[in-house]
């Protein structure tokens, strides 16, 4: 016998709410600071595509943000880089730290992700 329990509160589905994210591929998000108005397209953190893995760094010379290639990997094999492989594309120095994510480069204020625009890469 079904009861129906009028009380009962709304059934939710399968919990927390699913995503299509497909997670072999990497995200990138648009960070835009709170107060210089720095603008940068980034993943924002250790990031895995189809062949490569990226982290996002700062130049602490340039003071600016992007992802680097940190891993290149196939079904057999995988190469790391090392600190010294891994250099600013602007001033080609390696005065790079992993991003405080969040953090602007340029007055360390907040960024915050602007959810209007999501690339996709791989
Ligand atoms: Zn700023
Ligand atoms: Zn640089």
């Amino acid at each position: 016998m079904l009861k129906t329990r009028p009380n009962a509160k709304p059934q939710t589905v399968g919990g927390k709410p699913q995503t299509n994210k497909i997670v072999s591929m990497g995200q990138h998000y648009k960070f835009v600071c709170t107060s210089c108005d720095y603008k940068a397209i980034v993943s924002g953190e250790p990031d895995r595509g189809l062949v490569t893995m990226t982290d996002t760094f700062e130049c602490l010379d340039c003071k600016e943000i992007f992802d680097l290639i940190i891993k290149t990997y196939s079904e057999t094999n995988e190469w790391t880089k090392t600190a010294e492989e891994i250099s600013c594309e602007k001033c080609k120095g390696s005065n790079l730290t992993t991003w405080h994510k969040g953090e602007c480069p340029k007055c360390k204020s907040r960024m915050t992700i602007d959810e209007s625009v999501t690339f996709l890469w791989d």
